[in-house]
């Protein structure tokens, strides 16, 4: 029997990315130790599991699903409410670009501002239910920020390693929170340099995406929520500013677990799953144009989408095969472009995108332009973020 504050989470094993071998779900784990790759949460989805048993409907959060992820104990749950974002509908833009139907899921208005609240609260909460004391981060900005945070309200140390030229606001919410901050001169692949060497007594869980495998399962809801915002369809594009790529990894899993649920109607169509980059920072792209043969000694540079300057991300090869798998593509989008993405969103839908959000969109243009995207087709935006702690990037860039 279930005690009353058992989940009973499906979760059953974990998987190498790579090669398939897998771990337990019951103690900490890191990369895979037989391939060095991203550890995957699978679930026991073959016993029937219905919509109306599967989903909490009176929590407005994304532990409405718990049953699809990964913690065994609901006490050990550490929430600021994240998840079940609106899904909005932005029919002046769609109007005069003479798209059908244009939406834009707002992650901005999650706890600390962006979409990493929901790994974050994953992430944390499972290692407190695994009996971890403290964190350790590196980051280009928000996940550094929702990590100090959850920390700070699980009760646990916490060590965030950011860019020096990081805007100010990431740094200071951090602080706020009680968070130790270290500055580095580079981007987030030289903070996770420092990380290595803070960390090398491994005293603290270093939660580095992909290198623990809880964020992804709460970046995945975000599929399963797209999914019950549209009434069980599914857009026929999704485009995702992608960094590391958790989300783009994420929502693509979730539609797999929802497929093999039974949740999706077989006729359902999966969205093309598009990939936005910034131009500076791009290292999809130059793999996909065969320009290299992986992203392992990509250089990359700043961009004001701070949480786009990923230049090696751990999951290059995931976030490929959902570009693949869903007939997909990746596109990069400029500094001055995402400027103008962040004008229009904001002076005809009223909306305060990240630079990321902002890049998403003239993504859309671009592809609409292009014919790769058909006005008649159902598009949806994925914010990830609010354009609040932005500000020092973009300061007074409000006219062009
Ligand atoms: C981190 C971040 C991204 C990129 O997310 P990944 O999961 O690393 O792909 C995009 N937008 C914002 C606002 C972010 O903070
Ligand atoms: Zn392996």
């Amino acid at each position: 029997m279930l005690t009353l504050l058992e989940t009973a989470t499906r979760l059953a094993q974990l998987h190498c990315a790579a090669c398939h071998q897998t771990y337990s779900p019951h103690m900490l784990q890191s990369v895979s130790p037989c391939c060095q790759q991203p550890l995957l949460a699978e679930y026991s989805l073959q016993e029937p599991l219905s919509r109306v048993d599967g989903i909490q409907p009176t929590e407005n959060s994304m532990w409405r699903y718990q049953q699809l992820l990964p913690l065994q104990n609901a006490a050990h749950r550490v929430t600021l409410g994240e998840g079940w974002t609106p899904l909005l509908l932005l029919p002046r833009l769609g109007a005069q670009y003479g798209l059908r139907s244009l939406l834009l899921k707002d992650e901005g208005q999650n706890p600390t501002g962006s979409f990493k609240a929901r790994g974050l609260s994953m992430a944390i909460s499972k290692a407190k239910e695994l009996g971890v004391t403290g964190c350790i981060i590196p980051t280009a900005g928000n996940a550094g920020v929702a990590m100090a945070a959850y920390c700070a309200r699980a009760g646990m140390r916490a060590v965030v390693v950011m860019p020096r030229h990081t805007p100010n606001a990431f740094k200071e919410e951090c602080y706020w929170y009680g968070a130790e901050v270290h500055l580095v001169d580079g981007l987030i692949n030289d903070c996770a340099a420092l990380v290595r060497q803070l960390n090398a007594d491994n005293a603290l869980l270093d939660v580095s995406t992909l290198k623990e495998p809880y964020r992804l399962e709460g970046k995945k809801t975000m599929g399963y929520e797209l999914a019950e915002q549209l009434n069980w369809q599914l857009p026929d594009v999704l485009l995702y500013p992608a960094g590391g790529g958790t989300g783009l990894i994420g929502i693509w899993k979730a539609f797999q677990e929802m497929r093999a649920l039974g949740w999706l109607a077989a006729d359902v169509k999966l969205p093309r799953m598009v990939a936005v980059q910034a131009a500076t920072c791009c290292p999809l792209i130059e793999t996909l144009a065969g320009h290299q043969a992986n992203c392992h000694a990509y250089v990359g540079q700043a961009t004001i989408a701070n949480g786009l300057a990923v230049p090696r991300p751990l999951g290059e090869a995931l976030m490929l095969r959902v570009l693949r798998e869903s007939g997909g593509t990746a596109v990069s989008i400029t500094d001055e472009q995402m400027l103008e993405g962040m004008r229009e969103l904001a002076r005809q839908e009223g909306l305060f995108v990240a630079p990321e959000g902002a890049a998403v969109w003239m993504a859309a243009r671009q592809l609409l332009a292009s014919g790769w995207l058909q006005p008649h087709e159902q598009v949806v935006l994925l914010n990830t973020g609010s354009a609040q702690k932005y500000l020092e990037n973009v300061m007074g860039r409000f006219q062009d």
